[in-house]
């Protein structure tokens, strides 16, 4: 299958995509994990990108269409994906259409996150990472056994960066100008399937698998 995973930050894409592409053995493509890295790794697309992620901004079309088509061609992502955190603007969903039609391929199914912003903030500001895996945990609603320790591999987690009520407030912006305008974009071709994002995370899996089968 190819999938769009499109929701605000928190919504809990990144906790439902590893279930969906174990299921479904899909590549799983987030563009914000590539731009961290890139960031970390100070190469030259992460020294561009890096002043809009502090800011909660969104990184330009050109940067991130570029990552995706390089990204996509890898031979597990021949099949099927998934696409976390991208397009995140009507240009970058015209974009991929454009690069999918070369293929003679579309995309499937869109999921929409959608939740309502007040419950965003505690979410995001609980959240934190294992950044090798991407597995993610909560202070509140999903523990990891040992404090700040990652459960599978006993390194530390850690927390993003932009992961403050500051920066969320830029990033839910960003979301309602750039991205909503996506989700009707895809409405318009019949794709899109509405989840119930604020959920508990069982609940959501089982509306995903239910969109999907
Ligand atoms: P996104 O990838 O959409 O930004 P995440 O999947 O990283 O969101 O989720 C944000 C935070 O909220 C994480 O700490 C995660 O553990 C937690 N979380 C994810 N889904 C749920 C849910 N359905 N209910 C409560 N907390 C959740
Ligand atoms: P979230 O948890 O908010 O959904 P992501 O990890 O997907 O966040 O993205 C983190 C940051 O990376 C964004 O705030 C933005 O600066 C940048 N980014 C990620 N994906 C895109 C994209 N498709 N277009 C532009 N910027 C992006
Ligand atoms: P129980 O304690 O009955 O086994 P659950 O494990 O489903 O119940 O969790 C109870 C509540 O904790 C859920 O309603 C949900 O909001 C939250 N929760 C559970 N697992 C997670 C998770 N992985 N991420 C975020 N919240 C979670």
């Amino acid at each position: 299958k190819r999938l769009i995973l499109i929701g605000p930050p928190g919504s809990g894409k990144g906790t439902q995509s590893p279930i969906i592409k174990d299921e479904y053995c899909l590549c799983h493509l987030a563009t914000g994990d590539m731009l961290r890295a890139a960031v970390a790794a100070k190469t030259p697309l992460g020294v561009k990108a890096k002043e809009a992620m502090d800011k909660g901004e969104l990184v330009s079309d050109d940067l991130v269409v570029g990552i995706i088509d390089e990204a996509m061609k890898k031979p597990s992502c021949q099949k099927g994906f998934i696409l976390d955190g991208f397009p995140r603007t009507v240009v970058q969903a015209q974009k991929l259409d454009e690069m999918l039609g070369k293929q003679g391929v579309k995309v499937d199914k869109v999921l929409n996150f959608a939740i309502d912003d007040a419950v965003l903030e505690e979410r995001i500001t609980g959240r934190w990472i294992h950044p090798s895996s991407g597995r993610t945990y909560h202070t509140k609603f999903a523990p990891p056994k040992v404090a700040g320790v990652d459960d599978v591999t006993g390194e530390p987690l850690i927390q993003r960066k932009d992961d403050t009520a500051a920066v969320l407030k830029s990033r839910l912006e960003a979301f309602h100008r750039q991205t909503e305008p996506v989700i009707d974009y895809y409405s318009k071709k019949g794709i899109v399937a509405n989840l119930h994002a604020e959920k508990p995370p069982k609940e959501v899996t089982v509306e995903v698998e239910k969109v999907l089968s």
